[in-house]
This record gives C-alpha cells, structure tokens and sequence, in this order.
C-alpha cells in the first residue's frame, strides 16, 4: 500500500477539477493531451496555466519575438478548444528568461487558491537529463506552491488575493523518468497528435515525421506498461500526494 491508497486519493480520471501548468505554450499537448482529453470529456473542469510567453520558439520565418507571442497565444487557443479547456490563464513570464521560481510560485499559490483544484499536472523537474532551465523552474515552483498554498504565515492572503489557504491534494508529474500511473489513451491518440499540430509554428515542419514516430512509440511502450499482452498507446505520470513533496525518501520509489 502507497501513502496514496492510505489517505483515499481518487484515481486521476475521477477529478472534477484540474489545473495544468505547462511552462511553454505546447508542453501539455505533448505530454498529457489523451489524459486532458479524458477528463474534460467526462466533465472535469480543465484549467491552463501557460507560465512562459514562448518568444524563444521561434522559426525561420518569423524571428520577432512580439510576433511569435502572438502566433503562438493563437495556436495555444486552438489546441485548448480540441482538448476542452476551461479557461486559460497567462503568467506572461519571458520564455528562457531571468524570472525567479519565486516569483512563479507566487503566483500559483494565489491560483491554487482561487481555483481550488483537485489534481495538477506539470512537468517532473527531477527528470534527470532536463537541461531546459524553464522545465526545471517551473516544476520546482508547482512543488512549491503545492506545499505552501496551505500555508498562510508563509503566503499570507494579500491585497491581490485575499482566497483562503488551500491544499492541492495531488499532482500528476509528466514528462517523468519514474512513472507509476499509465492512461489508456488508445481511442485518442490521432486527437491528441492534432492537438500538437495545432502549434503549427513548432512541430509543422520536415522534422513532423520523425517527431510524430517518436510520439507513436513513446505512447506504445508506456502502453505495455500498462498492459504487457496487448497493443495500444498511453500517457504516464508520476502521481505523488502532497505530502510526499517533503522528507519522504520513498517518494522516488511510490
Ligand atoms: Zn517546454
């Protein structure tokens, strides 16, 4: 038995709440699109939160960084409506920029707050290898805004916030070298590869083919964890409690 199974967390597909923080305008297609799928179609409210402006994405015919933006807010809009998604929130921080983790989780602290979810996906940033410093930035500050959006010495209510203290119960790390929850998302997967189509300034270019394979084999092996005997595609996360964000050594292996 897991500390998950002891406190009578709900599966991660029997939420009716959920935020997503991507620190880019695609990383919640890539990694976790058929699971968002999941949710939303079963009436689970899907919330975004997009940390970085993704200016640093650029492409040979278009290298300014106020336009990327702008092609990429509109590209961002476009995958959310195929996913389902509630409502978009923008932190605006500069993509690859010197902003502080602090900073982030500050504000996911007053969001976590004010929206209240059940479960939030992000990036693992424990994922050894990442060398992307947003990944890791922004991984470390849901951490830390899950562990202290409870906690009102530390993040008193302010004058922008006055939402009462709130304990996110669960997250869901994707993009994880250590996954211990795996979604059958067989019947939408072509959705979700549409989905990351819909950022056509990242992915529809000559690399696709390639990329579109790895996807394809990705979601087939985290499948055969899922069920060694049969054939299809998932989703894998690691999915922690709260409370194994802080001085639980069996975290890695839960
Ligand atoms: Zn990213």
């Amino acid at each position: 038995m897991n500390l998950r199974d002891l406190l009578a967390l709900p599966s991660i597909l029997d939420v009716k709440r959920v935020i997503a923080v991507q620190p880019h305008p695609d990383d919640n297609e890539v990694n976790a699109a058929g699971t968002l799928m999941k949710l939303s179609r079963a009436g689970c409210e899907v919330i975004y939160v997009t940390v970085t402006d993704g200016r640093a994405g650029g492409w040979p015919s278009v290298q300014n960084p106020e336009e990327i933006v702008r092609v990429r807010t509109e590209e961002k809009r476009e995958a959310g409506l195929k996913i389902g998604v509630a409502k978009h929130i923008d932190l605006g921080f500069p993509d690859g920029g010197d902003y502080s983790g602090e900073e982030v989780t500050l504000r996911l602290v007053e969001i976590f707050r004010q929206e209240r979810p059940e479960l939030v996906f992000c990036v693992d940033p424990w994922m050894p290898y990442e060398a992307h410093p947003d990944h890791i930035k922004v991984g470390h500050a849901v951490a830390k805004a899950i562990l202290f959006s409870n906690n009102a010495i530390l993040y008193p209510p302010s004058a922008d916030c006055s939402a009462s203290p709130y304990q996110v119960p669960q997250i869901a790390w994707y993009a994880t070298s250590y996954p211990n929850t795996h979604v059958d998302i067989t019947n939408e997967f072509e959705e979700k590869l549409e989905s990351i189509l819909a950022h056509r300034s990242q992915f529809d270019n000559e690399t696709w083919p390639l990329v579109k394979q790895y996807f394809e084999l990705s979601a087939e092996s985290a499948f055969q964890l899922l069920s060694p005997s049969s054939k299809g595609r998932a989703e894998s996360f690691k999915v922690l409690s709260n409370l194994e964000l802080h001085s639980i050594p069996s975290t890695i292996f839960s």
